[in-house]
């Protein structure tokens, strides 16, 4: 839950060091034309930037445009020995920030995080908001049917957790110095950012901005992805589902003492009667679909603690490329 408003007075800090995090995955024909952008962007906010671009595991030549921009640009690319995903990516670009950045972007290479909105992201960070973060005002580039899923899946996990995500927010988000701290700190190896950023807590405030249609190439989430990154938000952030069984089973025992009941008097008073066939077909298949799907949802918290357990990494580097290597 966010924080009560904070008073608010004329600029309260200044922002000397920024630093973006860019994960980057197959955007070669975007990358030439974003850095340079983003850079004199930046630059109108902020005396030093730093800029640390994850690569992760691109199939194009991301990495060869990478090197090429660093020529002219300063960057740091982390090269990721394969494909982890955007989380990893970010949570790898969060634990690389210098402990003197001010404050720092986490922002998509496609376009469709306006850089327009910097400004008022910074703005808001020297108002003294801790977290500023961008809030889609509507989803055209989703088809209708994913767009649907993604309000249910917020409904639902506003419902069932205690922590509070607001919809339609995503990584475009700029974190004070503290919340990057409080963020590595946390060594969980499925990250469902959105999560997190709401765990962490600190004030927060919400900028509205339209997302631009992607530049080059195709979104790379698909449904499965999508899917994955729902149970993982809810499994992550919610017992009931796991609760929810026992409640399931106490009103199952409750009703079938009924019926036992029922079937004891019945007997007692009408003699015995044939026993339904169709009675234990439906109660056994229920009861065995019921026992089923419950095992499925444990099995889901089961392989989320196997994967703790293991302590892989989330991500692996196998390069860090540095501008000053590439002139
Ligand atoms: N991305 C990534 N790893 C992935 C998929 C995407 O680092 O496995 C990056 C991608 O290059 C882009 C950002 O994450 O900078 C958002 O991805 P995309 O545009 O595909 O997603 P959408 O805009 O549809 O949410
Ligand atoms: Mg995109």
């Amino acid at each position: 839950m966010d924080r009560p408003e904070i008073a608010i007075t004329p600029p309260i800090r200044t922002l000397q060091h920024l630093t973006c995090i860019v994960p980057v995955y197959n955007e070669a024909e975007n990358l030439p034309q974003f850095i340079p952008q983003l850079i004199t962007e930046c630059k109108k906010f902020a005396q030093k930037i730093d800029v640390i671009v994850i690569d992760d595991g691109s199939s194009d030549n991301t990495v060869q445009v990478l090197k090429e921009l660093q020529k002219e640009y300063a960057l740091t690319a982390l090269i990721f020995s394969r494909n982890f995903g955007k989380e990893a990516a970010l949570t790898a670009g969060l634990s690389r920030v210098d402990p003197q950045s001010d404050a720092t972007l986490l922002l998509d290479a496609d376009f469709q995080h306006p850089l327009a909105c910097i400004g008022s992201f910074v703005e808001q960070w020297q108002q003294g908001y801790e977290m500023v973060y961008g809030v889609r005002l509507h989803r055209k580039d989703r088809p209708i049917m994913l767009r649907m899923l993604s309000t249910f899946f917020y409904k639902l996990i506003d419902r069932i957790t205690p922590i509070e995500i607001p919809h339609d927010a995503g990584d475009f988000r700029l974190l004070d110095r503290d919340v990057v701290l409080a963020l590595n700190q946390l060594t969980e190896r499925e990250r469902f950012m959105k999560g997190l950023y709401a765990w962490v807590g600190f004030s927060k405030t919400a900028i509205a901005y339209v997302p631009e249609e992607r530049q080059q190439g195709q979104s790379s989430w698909g449904l499965k992805k999508l899917i994955d990154l729902a149970i993982t938000g809810i499994t992550s952030f919610s017992n009931l589902p796991l609760r929810m069984w026992s409640v399931i089973g106490a009103v199952i025992s409750t009703l079938s003492l009924l019926y036992a009941l029922m079937i004891v008097l019945d007997t007692l008073i009408y003699g015995v009667d044939l026993p339904g066939y169709a009675t234990i077909t439906v109660a056994i298949t229920f009861l065995g679909g019921i026992q089923l799907l419950s095992i499925g949802i444990l099995g889901e918290y089961i392989a989320r603690i196997f994967t703790e357990v293991k302590q892989r990494p989330p991500y692996i580097i196998s390069r860090v490329l540095t501008s000053e290597q590439s002139k």
